[in-house]
């Protein structure tokens, strides 16, 4: 899962050992689509950015930033009740079983190998994808991320498909960084 080094620092969710790439990881065609939220991209402040003509992302589906070292997926009320209707749950249940406090925050939690709770190791894909936090929605495109070309270089080390795929305009770049929790 993302860890606290990328999380805290520079983003995400790469540790100490070398992320797992997936053998079989290509830029997938998976598209990459603008967050229903509607909160208006702080366009001015791309402006000038290093990443101001955009950066590609393509997810490959590899599950790295769901697995690999212990890190921390921050999420909201409002979060957990979305995840609990996804699976028909209870949010007292949800909390119970997939989160912890950590820092004075609620983060969802992860099995003993760092991998999240909603990770399925069979298929390599989130149970909850459709209801995922935003932290996830919004990866890799992380404030912490996009700090310098050496940080969305780290990035994509740990993910694929942050070296290939889509085209995402500097708009879009910055309307996920301002939805991030990190
Ligand atoms: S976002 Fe990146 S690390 Fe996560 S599954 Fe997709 S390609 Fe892999």
């Amino acid at each position: 899962m993302l860890n606290e080094q990328q999380q805290e620092t520079t983003k995400s969710e790469t540790p100490g050992e070398a992320p797992r790439t997936g053998e079989d990881a290509r830029c997938s065609p998976v598209p990459i689509v603008p967050l229903d939220d509607a909160t208006e991209p702080p366009v001015a402040a791309g402006e000038g950015a290093w990443y101001a003509e955009g950066l590609s992302f393509g997810c490959t589906q590899c599950g790295n930033c769901c697995t690999g070292q212990p890190g921390y997926v921050w999420v909201g009320q409002d979060e957990i009740q979305q995840i609990a209707e996804y699976l028909d749950r209870s949010v007292g249940e949800i909390r119970l079983l997939h989160t912890r406090l950590a820092r004075g925050r609620t983060s969802l939690t992860e099995f003993a190998n760092g991998d999240c709770t909603f990770f399925d190791p069979r298929t390599r894909r989130c149970r909850v994808y459709p209801a995922r936090p935003r932290q996830c929605q919004t990866w890799p495109f992380w404030r912490s991320n996009l700090v310098s070309p050496q940080s969305w270089k780290e990035t994509q080390d740990a993910c694929p498909g942050a070296t290939c795929g889509d085209f995402v305009p500097v708009e879009e770049i910055e309307r996920r960084a301002a939805q991030s929790p990190v």
